[in-house]
């Protein structure tokens, strides 16, 4: 089937309008029409090659709302017309220890990204969502609650879960004491999400205009991390720390605002490395802990506990053709908190 989207053709060139075939839908398929896809910091990541191994052509995408246009004969989990969603996956082995646990993401084979990777043939590219179609094994499919806002939702599918998964494994619950580093399409929703876990939030940010947004998030505190002597103050005091920052910076002095066994969770993901001092890992007995969005079920889990909550992002509407706009606005983070591509216009 031929579908119409945006790519990068290498790492220096804007994204530019690229038509391209997706299979038709097999027996276990969904074939999905595109309504919405948001734009993640890793498609900028990816489509610069910052971390290296991009493949080109190159269509991001993981943050994907749409409705379902017609099933293979042997998937039946979802109906003609349903509003669903697929993540920042699209197939994995299904056999290993971790697929059969849901947790696909750490499949041991290798999971299949929903861009930029090969599929299980070793030869086709897979291509993201900045695109007005997509078929998906209707096990890498989620189902979207009613009464959730589509395009709203689109950012829960990578930022939600990416964020989701690790709070829930750090046991955060009410009372719990959060601080989220960088207040961006991850953080914000780092924010709202432990928040309504009963946390009470810091946001430790580097940008003084982000404070009443903070607030009105979530958070109790807002702190300018990156001023001297800035966190001299908050020495011991979180439960577990959520890093989502996408460029190199300081996590020694972070780490010391942990409590002894405190969990300083590393989402954010910079292409350079990030230097630890071992003492403030070692005298508070604390751990970093890498977290790597969620697998199906808690993909599932977290949308239906957005749903019952009516949770989702707060968003910048964009159309293809300023998608290159919003990579740069993303970068200076003007954005309030996540650009949402309307796919419709593909
Ligand atoms: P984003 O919207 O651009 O937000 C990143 C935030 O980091 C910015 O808003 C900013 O917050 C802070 N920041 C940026 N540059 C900084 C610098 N040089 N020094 C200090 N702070 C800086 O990005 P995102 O979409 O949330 O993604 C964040 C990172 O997570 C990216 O690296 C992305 O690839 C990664 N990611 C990882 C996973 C995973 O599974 N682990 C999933 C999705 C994304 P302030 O203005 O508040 O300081
Ligand atoms: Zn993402
Ligand atoms: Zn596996």
């Amino acid at each position: 089937m031929r579908a119409r989207g945006y790519a990068a053709r290498s790492a220096q060139t804007p994204l530019a309008p690229f038509q391209f075939e997706r299979r038709t839908p097999g027996a276990r398929d969904v074939h999905i029409r595109i309504d919405f896809c948001g734009i993640c910091h890793s498609d900028i990541h990816a489509a610069r090659n910052e971390w290296g191994g991009t493949l080109y052509p190159c269509v991001p995408g993981h943050e994907i709302i749409g409705r379902v246009v017609e099933t293979g004969k042997d998937a039946r989990r979802f109906k003609e017309g349903q509003r669903v969603g697929v993540g920042c996956f699209v197939d994995s082995c299904r056999v290993c220890s971790h697929c059969t646990a849901g947790h696909e993401n750490y499949c041991e084979k290798g999971v299949t990204t929903t861009y930029g990777s090969l599929e299980a043939d070793g030869k086709t590219p897979t291509f993201g969502g900045y695109s007005n179609l997509i078929v998906v094994d209707e096990h890498f499919v989620l189902s979207l609650p009613d009464g959730l806002d589509a395009a709203a939702s689109a950012p829960l599918l990578c930022a939600g879960i990416t964020t989701y998964a690790p709070l829930r494994e750090a046991g955060v619950t009410r009372g719990s004491r959060v601080a989220v580093m960088g207040l961006g399409g991850l953080g914000h929703m780092a924010v709202k999400l432990a928040a309504s876990f009963g946390a009470e939030v810091t946001v430790l940010s580097h940008s003084p205009r982000k404070a009443e947004d903070a607030r009105r998030l979530g958070a109790r505190e807002f702190v300018l991390a990156d001023r001297p002597r800035a966190l001299a103050g908050l020495a011991g005091r979180y439960d577990a720390i959520v890093d989502t920052i996408s460029a190199r910076h300081d996590i020694s002095g972070p780490l010391n605002c942990l409590r002894r066994e405190g969990t300083l969770i590393l989402v954010g993901a910079s292409p350079e490395p990030l230097a630890v001092s071992p003492f403030s890992l070692i005298a508070g007995h604390r751990t970093i802990l890498g977290s790597l969005v969620g697998g199906m079920p808690q993909t599932q889990e977290m949308l239906d506990y957005c749903g019952s909550q009516g949770i989702t992002s707060d968003i910048e509407m964009t159309p293809p053709d300023r998608i290159n706009e919003a990579y740069d606005r993303a970068c200076s983070g003007d954005v309030k908190y996540r650009f949402v591509i309307d796919c419709a216009q593909f």
